[in-house]
């Protein structure tokens, strides 16, 4: 048979950077290349030398469009990948605006950090990859239906399930060296539909997510979350102030974009403008809508407008009393950086997050309540207020994991637990052994390889990078400095007087003379 090994070279103690690498019979498979989101120290992974290399690969499998799962598989085919890259005909319809949308993102960025890094004799950035990395991926993909079988020769084939989680999203089995691996992808809630003559259960190893293993959320009702989405439109905009909402492109805006369109058409809302701001929302909002099927059009209409060029999106720093929706949901990168510049320091605007913020991120530090941020080089203080709205969710909770294993049992090797913080995975990780789901549950690090054995618990063949712990930290240096510096001037400058504002100069150029 041959042996079988899976390394975890991202989403490993994370819940970003997706990319699980496995060989066997001959065969080598990558499953996802995503991105890496959160501090600046993971971020710089995404720049890295890839730890195995593109052009040895037989197949990439991706399990759905967003970017923590997608992001960098042109980098691979600018490494000279030659592989077929499988995924449903959604995802693909899907994940090529969004690409090219990110890879439009990065130019930008590249450009103003270039400006600064010039400017401060830092060496100059690049983007990971441009245009025509795009269409070499695109020349490789090859869509699959859900359930077919694909056969990649010497007895190793590949099979998507559906995941529920977002539209073309699937989980990837593996048949392998006569194991039955499976890897989750990331899962959403609610009966997936089943392949007519395939067994569900029976694998001897199981990759599952766990970004909400540690919480049970509460059902909310759609009408439930639409009236507490216009109770924060109505409240925002008659106080003169801006509602920003940080969205994912895939999937959340085009809910939110369906919801406002519902409260507007039931005159539950009268038809305040609303602005969604990407460069190529349009074409990613239509790929999506054409799988959502809602029948809400939100295409036509007009107080919803799509910004696409740079300028339209600087001329709504000149609006008040509108709704902007924009990337990226984790306030990262993209365009919701400078609305934010902009509106955070307004006590009239909200910021409203409808999804997960991964540790590290600006999404997560103002979630947490920061009295300021730093945002691109501005220390920006924060008096807007901010708001998490739930029932936008489109992964699990605790428990749906739960269910989602246990009918995929018997899993008679290892159960693995990635795709989560340290906190849920380790909370899931006791919850399945204590339901005695899996023999053997592991919580791999970032670049640990494992050895799979059929029906038997696997074994550790390589130990994880030496700063794995460091790089999934929730807080790196870079994250505590741009803290501190965010919050010192705001914090001088509302003491008393200049007495005591000259005081803690003082102080603090007393401590930072003082030797560590
Ligand atoms: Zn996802």
């Amino acid at each position: 048979m041959g042996g079988v090994t899976i390394a975890f070279h991202g989403a490993a103690g994370t819940v970003t950077g997706s990319c699980f690498e496995i060989r066997g019979a001959g065969k080598t498979i990558l499953v996802d290349c995503g991105m890496f989101q959160g501090t600046r120290s993971l971020e710089k992974l995404n720049y890295e030398r890839l730890p195995f290399d593109p052009r040895e690969l037989d197949a990439i499998i991706l399990t759905h469009a967003h970017l923590d799962h997608s992001g960098r598989l042109p980098k691979l085919y600018a490494e000279r990948c030659k592989a077929p890259c499988f995924c449903t005909r959604a995802t693909a319809d899907i994940l090529k605006p969004l690409l090219q949308d990110s890879a439009k993102l990065q130019a930008a960025s590249a450009e103003r950090r270039n400006r600064r890094a010039d400017r401060a004799g830092l060496p100059r950035f690049s983007p990971l990859y441009g245009g025509p990395d795009i269409t070499a991926l695109y020349r490789k993909i090859r869509t699959a239906e859900y359930c077919e079988q694909m056969d990649l020769g010497n007895r190793v084939s590949i099979r998507f399930w559906d995941a529920r989680h977002i539209v073309g999203s699937a989980s990837a089995e593996i048949t392998v060296a006569g194991q039955r691996i499976l890897v989750s992808g990331d899962i959403g809630s609610g009966a997936s539909v089943p392949c007519p003559d395939v067994e569900l259960g029976g694998y001897d190893h199981i990759i599952c997510e766990s970004t909400y293993g540690d919480r049970d959320r509460e059902d909310i009702l759609i009408s439930d979350r639409r009236e507490a989405l216009a109770r924060y439109v109505e409240e925002t905009i008659s106080n003169g102030g801006n509602l920003l909402i940080p969205a994912f492109a895939v999937e959340r805006t085009q809910v939110i974009l369906e919801d406002l369109s519902a409260l507007f058409d039931s005159r539950r809302l009268s038809p305040v403008n609303v602005f969604l701001d990407a460069p190529l929302a349009q074409k990613v909002t239509e790929a999506i809508l054409h799988y959502r099927n809602s029948g809400l059009d939100v295409m036509k209409r007009r107080n919803i407008r799509f910004i696409q060029s740079v300028n339209e999106s600087k001329r709504l720093n000149r609006m008040t009393g509108i709704v902007i929706v924009a990337g990226s949901g984790m306030c990262e990168g993209g365009r919701i950086r400078h609305h934010l510049v902009r509106n955070l320091p307004d006590r009239r605007a909200r910021i409203l997050f409808t999804g997960f913020q991964a540790a590290g991120t600006l999404g997560s530090v103002l979630r947490d309540g920061a009295e300021a941020v730093r945002i691109s080089g501005n220390d920006v203080v924060v008096n807007a207020r901010i708001t998490s709205l739930d029932g936008y969710s489109n992964h699990a909770d605790r428990s749906g994991l739960l269910h989602w294993v246990r009918d995929r049992s018997p899993v008679t090797g290892t159960l693995f637990l990635v795709h989560g913080e340290a906190s849920s995975l380790k909370s899931l990780a006791g919850e399945m052994s204590a339901a005695g789901i899996a023999p053997d549950v592991a919580i791999p690090a970032l670049g640990e390889t494992w050895n799979l054995e059929p029906a038997r618990a696997a074994s550790r063949l390589r130990s994880a990078r030496p700063d794995a712990e460091k790089l999934v930290a929730s807080r790196d240096w870079t994250s505590r400095l741009a803290a501190l510096r965010a919050s010192m001037e705001h914090r001088i400058r509302s003491l008393e007087s200049d007495r005591d504002r000259e005081k803690m100069l003082e102080a603090l150029k007393r401590a930072l003379d003082e030797r560590v």
